[in-house]
């Protein structure tokens, strides 16, 4: 895993830069790495940090320069906090996270968990409806040619005695 130092923000896929900030990536994540957990309301990270707390896991919370006057300016109460956790800490902390209702489940995670068995599932059946209609086919051939040869034996034979009987 990819880890840009500037956003403090993991990349899973192999790239080059960081989306956010499209500075290069130059090293994998360290156990002791901040890494951003979240964004929430002042209010919610109260809660989501209590959580933390309690499972003593270590945390950084960080204002964006942008937001006390964009929270002036529009009285948005949920201005931006946030969250970073160790790098060591931070599947643990998602999972709180996600527990308590401060973070949805990545998209692509639960699409991976849910689209990806389905399709291979469906591929299977495909595949195994396939070889059985062909099953089913060179059932059938086979059974048409049995039938076509024993017809020519019975002929054939037919042919022959009536061939023995004329010459007598
Ligand atoms: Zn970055």
């Amino acid at each position: 895993m990819r880890y840009c130092p500037r956003c403090q923000r993991i990349e899973e896929k192999e790239i080059e830069r960081c989306p956010v900030c499209h500075k290069q990536l130059k090293r994998n994540i360290e156990e002791n790495d901040p890494v951003f957990l979240l964004e929430t309301s002042i209010l919610e990270s109260e809660r989501v940090e209590a959580a933390l707390d309690d499972e003593g896991i270590p945390y950084a919370s960080r204002t964006p320069k942008k937001e006390p006057s964009a929270t002036i300016i529009t009285g948005n109460k949920n201005a931006g906090v946030y969250l970073y956790v160790p790098f060591q800490v931070w599947e643990k902390a998602k999972d709180i996270a996600i527990g308590i209702g401060a973070m949805q489940p990545a998209e692509e995670d639960t699409q991976q968990l849910q689209e990806k068995p389905r399709t291979i599932e469906k591929k299977g059946e495909e595949f195994e409806e396939m070889s059985r209609s062909k099953r089913l086919i060179v059932r059938i051939v086979s059974v048409i040619l049995f039938i076509l040869v024993i017809w020519a034996v019975v002929a054939g034979t037919d042919f022959v005695m009536n061939l023995i009987k004329g010459l007598w």
